[in-house]
């Protein structure tokens, strides 16, 4: 898997960033979810997939309401070792800005059980442009779908809730720390 891009944008002279190699999960496949706040606030979606995380962009976070649609930009392969980051990425610096982990778990497949397999239909999804997974994190359970849209613009998906027992139209953006250091967005500056 590819972390060229990755590495590409970014000094590591002057951000403490992970340098971008390829590492997995033993036993289990990750998600994290990352709120970044640059010049736009965003929620930045990773999904692991054969050793870098697979990212999606989703200026509106996510949402555990079916009915609310969420624009998700495919953006390029973190490394792995990204999922524990946060703190601040310094000015001048690409991404410079505050980030918290805003939620983090596991992912699975309803008809598949070992990581291959999943990691396979991860990856043929991602080419077909529809990819339904649940999650386990501490925020975000259950049923969701990535769609890719049908425009011009490529990278364009939407994530969306499915429904399930954990669908709610309780506002899941409302609970805004950190689920390691239990910091918001404004107090994890280092
Ligand atoms: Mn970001």
């Amino acid at each position: 898997m590819d972390l060229s891009k990755y590495n590409l944008k970014r000094d590591f002279n002057s951000t403490t960033e992970p340098r971008g190699v390829i590492k997995k999960s033993k036993n289990e496949l990750i998600f994290v979810i990352q709120k970044h706040a640059t010049s736009n606030l965003h929620y930045d979606f990773r999904m692991e997939m054969s050793g870098v995380l697979r990212s999606w962009t989703i200026p509106n976070g996510p949402s555990m309401n079916p009915e609310e649609k969420r624009l998700a930009i495919m953006v390029e392969n973190h490394p792995y070792a990204y999922k524990d980051f946060e703190g601040t990425i310094p000015e001048g610096n690409y991404g410079a800005g505050n980030i918290i982990i805003w939620d983090s778990g596991t992912y699975s497949l309803r008809n598949e059980q070992s990581i291959e397999a999943i990691e396979n239909k991860f990856k043929s999804d991602l080419q077909d442009g529809q990819f339904n997974f649940i999650l386990s994190g501490k925020k975000l359970n259950g049923e969701f779908v990535l769609k890719r849209m049908k425009i011009k613009q490529k990278n364009a998906w939407l994530l969306m809730k499915k429904e399930d027992q954990y669908a709610s139209k309780t506002n899941v953006l409302n609970d805004n720390k950190s689920v390691v250091s239990n910091l918001t967005l404004e107090e994890i500056v280092k």
